[in-house]
């Protein structure tokens, strides 16, 4: 599983990927690449009262990634439990969320 993000041509700037141009310098001269999907955690909030969708996962957490590249990006976790700053790998996507576990080190 990876995860993309497009890097700007001109200023080689890193965006999501559903963007169509540089945030920086306005360029659309964009590439898309594939990031390791390694980051750590910068926040996270541990979801109870599920959406129905989910209540068959609830309690869950939704995190909010700093990737190695510098992106941030939101996802869940799978886990018992989670920390600031702990090192993540994306696992897989469900439902189009990326899903993440802790980075055994
Ligand atoms: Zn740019």
């Amino acid at each position: 599983m990876t995860i993309t993000a497009k890097y700007c041509n001109n200023c080689n700037y890193i965006l999501h990927a559903d963007k169509n141009h540089c945030a920086s310098c306005f360029s659309d001269d964009l590439e898309t690449k594939e990031l390791k999907g390694l980051g750590e955690v910068y926040s996270y909030t541990k979801i109870h009262a599920a959406p129905k969708d989910y209540a068959d996962i609830a309690p869950y957490y939704i995190v909010l990634i700093d990737l190695d590249e510098g992106l941030r990006i939101t996802g869940r976790y799978i886990g018992e439990s989670v920390e600031i700053n702990q090192k993540v790998k994306v696992d897989n996507v469900d439902k189009n969320a990326y899903i993440f576990k802790a980075l055994e080190e």
